[in-house]
C-alpha cells in the first residue's frame, strides 16, 4: 500500500519549529516512497485555537516549500462522523456515561499511586445528560504496545493507564477520539509527530482496536514519534524563553532552503560527511528508521552558519531577489516584524546595492544584517555608532591628522579601489602607521560603524564629493 502521512497541528500558537520539523519529516517520508502527503488542521480546541494561527501554519508551510497533496482539512469539519461513532461506541460498551466533576476526582484520588480517574463510574450505569461525558473503558489488565519505528516497542501497562475522556459534557469528541478517528477515515499508514504525543498513543491503539469492533477493520498505523527538540541546557524547547516561531526566523532572514536543511538535521543526520542538502537530496537520502530517538539540539549558532553558506553560494541576483523585504520592503508580498529600513523610497538607490551586493553577501549570516550594513550608502549623514565614533575619532588623538592629509590625498587620487588602498598604504607609511590604523577613522566616518563593506569599493561607491563632505564632518567631530 503506497503510505499516506497526515501532518497535523493544532492551531493554538505560532507555528513551531518542532511542528516544522515533524512536517518536514512527513513530506520527506511521502516524497520518497511516492506516498500521500495530507494536512489536517485538528482545529476542535475552540477555546485555545484561532484562525490568525491557522493562517500561520499555512502561511509557515508555503514558505518552507511543504506542500500538502491533500488538504488543508479541518478537523471541525468531521465533528459528525467522530459523534455518530462515539454513539456506537458508547452502545457496544466501550465509551460509559461519567458525571465526575474535577474536584471529586482530585478528592478521592489525591492518595492514589496511579495517576488520573479511578473509575467511579465505570460500573455505576450513570445516566447521560447534559453534565456527563463519556469515557474509554480501558482493560483492567494486559498491555498495550506502541510499536515504533524510532524507539521500537513501548509498553504501557492497562493497570497504569486511566479511564480517558473521550466525549465532553458538551457532546464534542476529544483528541484520543477525533484523531484516531481521522487517521482511519484518510488511511493514514504512518503516523510522524513529536515525541510529547508518545503517551496518547496507547489510548488511540485502544481506540483504533475498539473501532474495528463497531466498524469497518483496519490496519493500525505505524507510529513514529521523533524526538524532542531541547536548547543549550538541553531542556524542552520552551514557547516563552526559546525563540520558537518559524515566522521569526523568517523576520531574521533565514533562507527557506537552509531552514528546512538545518531542520532536517534534527535527529537524522546523512550517511556522508556532507550536511548540506537540498530538498532534492533529503527526499533522496532521509531515512525514517534511522531517526534518532534522543533529544535533539536546536542549535541556532549552527543553523545561523548553514544560513551563511547558502547565502554566499547563491548568485547575486538571487541574493538581491532574497534580500528584497530587508532593502525596500514595500515592493516585497510581506514585511519582517520589527524590522525599520531607515532611508526613504527617494535615497535608495539600485545601482549603488548592486555594486555593494556581493560584498554584503560575502559578509552576513542572515538577511536582517542587510540593511545596517548598507544605509550609509542611502542616508545623508551615516548613522553613528557611538561607541565607535568615541573610540576611533574623539579619544584617538590622531584622528584629526589622520582625516585631514587622508582629504589632501584623496582629492588628488583616482577613485578606483586598488588605486585609492595604494594611496591610503602610501600615507600610512609616510605617517609611520599601520594602514588598520588609518582605516578606522575613515572607515567610521564614511559609514558610521567600523563593520562593513570593503572600504575602498564603499568609497567608490559614494563618489569623491560625499566621501571628501564626510571625512570633513568627521574631522569636526574628532575635534570635538
Ligand atoms: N494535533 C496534535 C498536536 O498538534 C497532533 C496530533 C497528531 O499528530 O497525532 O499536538
Amino acid at each position: 500500500m503506497t503510505p499516506r502521512v497526515r501532518f497535523a497541528p493544532s492551531p493554538t500558537g505560532y507555528f513551531h519549529v518542532g511542528s516544522a520539523r515533524t512536517s518536514l519529516f512527513n513530506w520527506l517520508y511521502a516524497r520518497q516512497s511516492g506516498g500521500t502527503f495530507i494536512l489536517r488542521i485538528e482545529d476542535t480546541d475552540a477555546e485555545r485555537g484561532r484562525e490568525e494561527w491557522l493562517a500561520g501554519i499555512i502561511t509557515a508551510m508555503a514558505w518552507l516549500g511543504l506542500s500538502a497533496d491533500e488538504g488543508p482539512f479541518r478537523q471541525s469539519s468531521f465533528e459528525l462522523r467522530h459523534r455518530e461513532l462515539a454513539e456506537k461506541l458508547y452502545e457496544s460498551g466501550f465509551l460509559y456515561a461519567c458525571d465526575c466533576k474535577r474536584d471529586q476526582i482530585d478528592t478521592r484520588t489525591k492518595d492514589r499511586k496511579t495517576p488520573g480517574y479511578d473509575g467511579y463510574c465505570r460500573d455505576r450505569g450513570v445516566m447521560r445528560s447534559e453534565t456527563t461525558g463519556l469515557r474509554f473503558r480501558t482493560p483492567d489488565l494486559g498491555e498495550t504496545v506502541v510499536r515504533d519505528v524510532i524507539r521500537g516497542d513501548v509498553v504501557f501497562p492497562h493497570d497504569a493507564m486511566e479511564d480517558f475522556m473521550a466525549v465532553k459534557s458538551s457532546g464534542a469528541p476529544l483528541f484520543p477520539l477525533a484523531n484516531m478517528i481521522d487517521d482511519r477515515e484518510m488511511e493514514i499508514t504512518h503516523v510522524i509527530r513529536g515525541e510529547d504525543l508518545l503517551p496518547t498513543a496507547p489510548k488511540q491503539i485502544l481506540m483504533w482496536q475498539a473501532l474495528n469492533e463497531i466498524d469497518v477493520t483496519l490496519d493500525l498505523p505505524a507510529y513514529a514519534h521523533l524526538p524532542m527538540l531541547v536548547n543549550e541546557q538541553r531542556k524542552k524547547l520552551s514557547k516563552r524563553k526559546d525563540p520558537v516561531a518559524v515566522e521569526s526566523y523568517r523576520d531574521k532572514g533565514y533562507l527557506p532552503q537552509a531552514f528546512v536543511n538545518y531542520l532536517s538535521l534534527l535527529g537524522w543526520a546523512p550517511k556522508g560527511k556532507d550536511e548540506i542538502l537540498s530538498l532534492e537530496q533529503l527526499v533522496e537520502q532521509f531515512r525514517l528508521e534511522d531517526v534518532n530517538h534522543a533529544p535533539a539540539f536546536f542549535d541556532i549558532a549552527k543553523m545561523t552558519h548553514i544560513n551563511g553558506e547558502y547565502l554566499r553560494a547563491m548568485t547575486v541576483d538571487a541574493f538581491m531577489e532574497s534580500a528584497k523585504p530587508w532593502v525596500h520592503p514595500d515592493e516585497g508580498d510581506w514585511v519582517p516584524s520589527d524590522h525599520e529600513i531607515p532611508w526613504t523610497r527617494e535615497r535608495f538607490q539600485e545601482d549603488r546595492w548592486r555594486v555593494i551586493a556581493p560584498f554584503v553577501q560575502e559578509r552576513i549570516t542572515m538577511l536582517s544584517e542587510v540593511t545596517a550594513m548598507i544605509d550609509f550608502l542611502f542616508l545623508e549623514t551615516p548613522r553613528f555608532d557611538e561607541a565607535a565614533v568615541t573610540k576611533v575619532l574623539v579619544n584617538d588623538a590622531d584622528a584629526v591628522l589622520i582625516l585631514e592629509r587622508a582629504i589632501e590625498v584623496f582629492s588628488v587620487t583616482d577613485f578606483v579601489p586598488e588605486v585609492l588602498h595604494a594611496a591610503l598604504a602610501d600615507l600610512s607609511e609616510a605617517m609611520g602607521m599601520k594602514l588598520r590604523k588609518t582605516q578606522a577613522p575613515i572607515r567610521v566616518a564614511l559609514t558610521g560603524t567600523s563593520v562593513g563593506p570593503p572600504l575602498f569599493e564603499s568609497m567608490v561607491i559614494l563618489g569623491l564629493d560625499e566621501v571628501l563632505k564626510r571625512l570633513n564632518a568627521a574631522v569636526v567631530i574628532a575635534q570635538g
